[in-house]
């Protein structure tokens, strides 16, 4: 069985372009032009190199001595917290702008969330010294206030969102708007692995080097470049896609993948679009999607903005289908729950996504000669208001559980 994207963006039935003949063009110069670099060892040396001299690549391979303890396992901690803006996504917004460079394009655009995305574009496009702009829901703008200021310092041109739920999904859609009108001059960087073919690709080989430096990080700990068990988040499921990238096909590699259960997959409030979506079409992508009877979207919440996208990314949806991949729906207190004891135990106080991979430790057992990895995807600075009102309210173990996000 093989896992990764076909030759015609498949993974399984998920995947493909399903996108209006007016972009058609865009995404087939895109895919043409992705497919030479790949090709292409210069491209790969200027890459590589960004990673290893501006985002501080290779990240650590941290062996979580007490975490390990208190679950009777080996943990290692994969450390993209520790990359230059404080999480993965700026491997891929690099990879991208670096191709757009190539192409010839001098204006970016980008949706984004949380704010996550757009910070590591905007920080890319001050590097190489490109226009961009960032879309991003009103909503979003006023929850994300410090993400919405360093894009702005970084020199991008922040656009508020006013239509739908002015969250990511209308986001997205304004991003793709601007690129059907602007296909010459501009490049649309997308933050994770969705959108249409070669997107979900492109964006997990441009994350794949946080697999490849694990296999070789193990090898130098354990003797072996492969662990037992890969635990990653999903949101889109880029951080997921790059960690599980060189074990897809080696099934001695379990992989589990923590999804936004929100406060609970039967509540109406959650963003497990894999437990609860159906088959569908969203931003060019055939996909998981949470949506009615009649196919509208249902708005996703999560306590975590960057886990709330009503999509997945085609990988995942094929990865879970098979049963190649085990996917948890993690609740918003067992999130919270995992941050201060990651925090507690290690010193590291993570980004409150990645606190759902944490948290699988309280789901799961693994064995005492098991070796896991789970990545980190960011830090939690970004996520310190929501810590400090859990906190303050914090008398003990357990004690989080049905607290208002
Ligand atoms: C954006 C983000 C995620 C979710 O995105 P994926 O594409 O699923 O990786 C997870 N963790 C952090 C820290 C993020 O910023």
């Amino acid at each position: 069985m093989d896992y990764n994207v076909n030759e015609a963006g498949y993974y399984g039935n998920f995947g493909g372009a399903y996108v209006p003949e007016i972009l058609y063009a865009n995404v087939e110069n895109l895919k043409n032009a992705y497919r030479k670099v790949m090709d292409d060892p210069s491209f790969r040396a200027e890459f590589d190199k960004l990673l290893r001299d501006y985002v501080g690549r290779p990240s650590p391979l941290y062996r979580a001595g007490r975490l390990s303890e208190k679950y009777g396992t080996n943990i290692f901690l994969k450390r993209e917290d520790l990359n230059h803006t404080g999480a993965h996504k700026i491997n891929n917004a690099i990879g991208q702008v670096l191709l757009a460079r190539r192409m010839g394009k001098t204006r970016i655009i980008a949706e984004t969330g949380a704010g996550q995305h757009g910070v590591a574009t905007a920080t890319v496009c001050a590097l190489m010294n490109m226009e961009c702009v960032v879309y991003m829901g009103e909503t979003d703008v006023r929850r994300q206030r410090l993400n919405v200021q360093k894009m702005e310092m970084l020199g991008a041109k922040v656009f508020p969102v006013t239509s739908g739920n002015k969250t990511l999904k209308d986001a997205t859609n304004e991003a793709i708007r601007d690129w059907c009108c602007n296909p010459r001059d501009t490049y649309y960087v997308i933050g994770s692995t969705v959108g249409p073919h070669p997107y979900p690709d492109m964006v997990a080989r441009f994350q794949s080097v946080i697999s490849e430096e694990i296999g070789k990080q193990l090898q130098a700990e354990i003797g072996r470049d492969y662990p037992d068990y890969l635990i990653a988040c999903v949101g889109g499921g880029s951080n997921a896609a790059g960690t599980f990238f060189r074990y897809l096909n080696d099934e001695r590699v379990h992989l589990i993948a923590a999804e936004a259960g929100g406060k609970g997959i039967d509540t109406g409030e959650s963003a497990a679009t894999i437990h609860l979506g159906k088959e569908g079409i969203i931003h060019g992508s055939r996909t998981l999607v949470m949506q009615t009877e009649d196919g509208q979207i249902v708005e996703p919440y999560s306590i975590s903005a960057g886990l709330d996208y009503p999509g997945i990314g085609p990988m995942h949806a094929n990865l879970a289908k098979l049963g190649r991949a085990e996917v948890l729906a993690i609740n918003d207190d067992e999130a919270v729950r995992a941050a201060f004891e990651l925090t507690e135990l290690e010193g590291i106080i993570p980004a409150l996504e990645s606190a759902h991979a944490l948290a699988v430790f309280g789901r799961k057992r693994f064995g005492r000669e098991d070796t896991v990895v789970l990545t980190v995807s960011g830090r939690g600075d970004k996520d310190m208001e929501t810590y400090i009102r859990l906190f303050a309210g914090r008398k003990g173990e357990g004690d989080l559980k049905g607290e208002e996000a």
